[in-house]
């Protein structure tokens, strides 16, 4: 079925200089309530500018393309990023940017899949949401909508002579990121930390790509640089037989064992204690090893929202590292789990080779998603 779009022109200029594709998923920011039956409904979003008429007062054209199937993104699957991505694909040369509209509950996820999908990307793609419907009267949902499209919009500009500057025409945020509550975050370095406050999204191990106030300040040497040689390629395999370890005091080997031996995993986030660290006990390290020695990835992530793996600081971690866990350094569970489902995505061949190079590919940044 083809998707419902609507464009808006801006009406305050005669000639929109810049074009931004939104792509509406669902979440909450497209609730309305309604007062007959009592409760939250998707309200309709090709009547978005009755809600929100300030859109026709931004300077560059909006088009706004509605999924077939709207969801809450807890409903959120590979497939849907996959429809995302050739979405963009399919757009890139007739757009200058993208804004995902998409609720908050999986927007991490989501922004990383994209991240490593979208191969070459020199494009903004904004996601950002609401936690209250844009049908309430204390809504955040206005003012991240509109920012995230002026910070999709927006470009360098030079010096011409001490009086005036001229648009270069090149985007300055050409990346995945998340915009929430006046902050743009590198997407797979974001995640959700907060299911009440407006604050929802945090980026413990890498700065704010740009905090909004009277006005949108950049934090340029930290975003990634715009390479317009770069063609766009996507990566739209994924291979979603991976699974999250986590770990706590009392975990049983039966519990560990059944995660670790279910069929066709390829590859498990082990979610471990402070710097990379987890028990000693000969059963859990067995388990784990007789697991890579089959050719199951482990990837160390820490459950501490800020800080790293460091493996092999603790004797906790040493063990770890001498079985043949991959250390995770500083990377989001997020980051880590679409990183994994996008690599073996890539790479159906199980061979000892095989595996060893995803074991290095794993190590290495891909998108800006860890430290070395
Ligand atoms: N459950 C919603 C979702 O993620 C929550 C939100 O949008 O904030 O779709």
């Amino acid at each position: 079925m083809p998707y419902r779009t609507i464009h808006i022109n801006p009406t305050l200029t005669n000639q929109a200089r810049r074009s931004v594709l939104v792509i509406y998923t669902g979440g909450t920011f497209g609730m309305v309530y309604d007062r007959g039956a009592g409760q939250l409904i998707p309200f309709d979003f090709e009547r978005v500018l009755d809600r929100l008429p300030e859109l026709g007062r931004l300077d560059f054209a909006i088009t706004l393309l509605t999924l077939n199937d709207i969801i809450d993104s807890s409903n959120m699957k590979p497939a849907v990023w996959v429809e995302l991505a050739q979405i963009i694909q399919q757009n890139y040369d007739l757009y200058d940017s993208f804004v995902i509209l998409h609720g908050t509950d999986t927007m991490s996820y989501t922004a990383s899949a994209l991240s490593f999908m979208l191969v070459g990307l020199s494009k903004p793609v904004i996601l950002t949401g609401a936690q209250l419907p844009i049908g309430v009267a204390r809504s955040d949902a206005r003012e991240n909508f509109i920012t995230a499209l002026e910070i999709a919009a927006a470009v360098d500009s030079v010096a011409v002579d001490s009086a005036a500057v001229e648009s270069t025409g090149q985007p300055i945020v050409p990346e995945v990121c998340v915009y929430f509550n006046s902050s743009l975050l590198r997407g797979n370095r974001s995640t959700k930390r907060e299911s009440v406050q407006f604050n929802a999204f945090v980026s413990e191990n890498y700065p704010h790509l740009a905090t909004a106030g009277v006005s949108i300040d950049y934090n340029r040497p930290f975003i990634l640089p715009y390479r317009p040689d770069q063609t766009l390629s996507l990566r739209t395999v994924l291979d979603p037989n991976v699974t999250i370890l986590k770990l706590f005091p009392g975990i049983t080997q039966s519990v560990v064992e059944s995660i670790v031996t279910s069929p066709n995993l390829r590859a498990i986030v082990l979610e471990t204690f402070g710097a990379g660290n987890a028990p000693t006990d000969p059963w859990f390290l067995g388990t784990l090893k007789a697991a890579i020695d089959r050719g199951v990835l482990v990837f160390n992530v820490s459950q501490c929202q800020g800080g790293r793996v460091t493996q092999g600081q603790y004797q906790t971690s040493r063990q770890l590292l001498q079985i043949g866990v991959i250390s995770g350094a500083d990377i989001t569970t997020e980051a880590a789990v679409t990183k994994l489902m996008v690599l073996l995505g890539q790479e159906s061949e199980r061979s000892e080779t095989a595996v060893k190079r995803l074991q290095t590919l794993l190590a290495q940044p891909q998108s800006g998603e860890m430290s070395e």
